[in-house]
């Protein structure tokens, strides 16, 4: 392999089909995100298709012209295929990887450790939906946008939480209230419990499945209003749908 190449490992997270055949595929590494042009991949005799396909675990050797990455070889390591017969790890995976994608185009390795864990959870190693609420809850927080769960966003006390204001970027003490609603205990504790649980404990906590979507939803609200961002394609499923 000559410096012109370059031998990258990770999840495709997109497949942009164009012209008849080809595609460009964006891969999520443990240096960040790879995209690079493959020729020939839509053909039924392309030996590099199923390295290719939507959330595989595959190496890819690209070589490098001009401006470009070209696909000279792929190898399929894991298909993951479990995805494809679940509408819910779909919508999930979609969600996670248009988030990534869209809000941290860099990515960094802790995005990437997050994606191995939501691969073990769509193979069956843990609750889907609690896992995605802290996947989002991380991304917020690498996109530097994690909300105070300390204490209260205003005068940091710690006493008497009751609520929560995503414009405030966190929670909101009794004094503090305005025309915040009054949250229940177990939702401020599962709102502070994503954004701090630590790695050994990812699989620790399984969120009742109505709250981890309100979870999801407000979270990818406070997202898109941080980036001024309304149309986000799995977004919007994701709300359709739950
Ligand atoms: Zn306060």
């Amino acid at each position: 392999m000559n410096s012109d190449n370059q031998l990258v490992k990770g999840y495709v997270i997109r497949n942009v089909p164009y012209g008849e055949s080809d595609a460009i595929v964006s891969v999520l590494t443990e240096e960040g995100i790879i995209s690079f042009k493959a020729r020939g991949i839509k053909k039924i005799t392309s030996k590099n298709a199923s390295s290719c396909l939507l959330y595989a675990f595959s190496e890819f050797e690209c070589t490098i012209k001009g401006n470009y990455k070209y696909l000279t070889r792929g190898s399929l390591i894991s298909s993951n295929y479990q995805l494809y017969e679940d509408i819910d790890k779909m919508c999930i995976c979609g969600l996670v990887s248009e988030t990534i994608l869209t809000f941290l185009p860099e990515s960094s390795k802790q995005i990437y450790i997050l994606f191995e864990y939501l691969m073990r959870v769509v193979n069956g190693e843990f609750e889907l939906f609690s896992f995605a609420a802290i996947f989002i809850a991380k991304i917020i927080v690498e996109c530097g946008y994690g909300l105070d769960v300390d204490g209260c966003v205003k005068c940091h006390t710690k006493n008497k939480i009751v609520s929560v204001n995503y414009a405030e970027g966190g929670l909101i003490c009794y004094k503090c209230r305005e025309n915040e609603n009054i949250e229940s205990p177990l939702y401020l504790k599962t709102l502070r419990y994503i954004f701090k649980v630590d790695e050994e404990n990812y699989f620790h906590h399984v969120i009742e499945k109505p709250l981890a979507v309100r979870l999801i939803k407000e979270l990818m609200n406070y997202l898109k209003n941080q980036y001024d961002y309304r149309k986000l394609v799995f977004c919007e499923m994701f709300f359709e749908t739950y």
